[in-house]
């Protein structure tokens, strides 16, 4: 795999970044049930036990539920991207083995595929 050390070193930054920003996203909406492998479970607040309260909580969990989904989905993209850089497998397409255009993943560091499989 010939990506510049340079050009990796960048989407890497560019990685840690998007992993803190979505851990902070999804910290205030979910709770971890394995951090560092990005599983969270959606949370909500506890308003109260009344039953008005109750359909609160329930309505800001169904609220959240397909955010936090979208979250985890795309925080464990940055996770397994990330583990690739650290073995070498960084860039290839999960598909057809090819390499990734590097354009690609300079718009989507976390790409697993290559334009063509998308
Ligand atoms: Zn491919």
């Amino acid at each position: 795999m010939a990506i510049d050390p340079k050009i990796l070193n960048e989407l890497k930054e560019a990685l840690l970044k998007e992993k803190a920003e979505l851990e902070a996203d999804l910290k205030r909406i979910a709770k971890p049930v394995d951090a560092p492998r990005g599983d969270y479970e959606t949370s909500f607040d506890e308003v109260g036990t009344d039953r008005e309260d109750n359909t609160t909580e329930v309505e800001e969990y169904a609220d959240n539920l397909p955010v936090e989904m979208t979250l985890e989905k795309k925080l464990k993209d940055v996770i397994d991207a990330l583990g690739k850089i650290e073995k070498g497998t960084y860039g290839i397409c999960e598909n057809c083995n090819q390499e990734i255009d590097i354009e690609r993943l300079k718009a989507n560091p976390s790409a697993r595929t290559c334009i063509k499989c998308n």
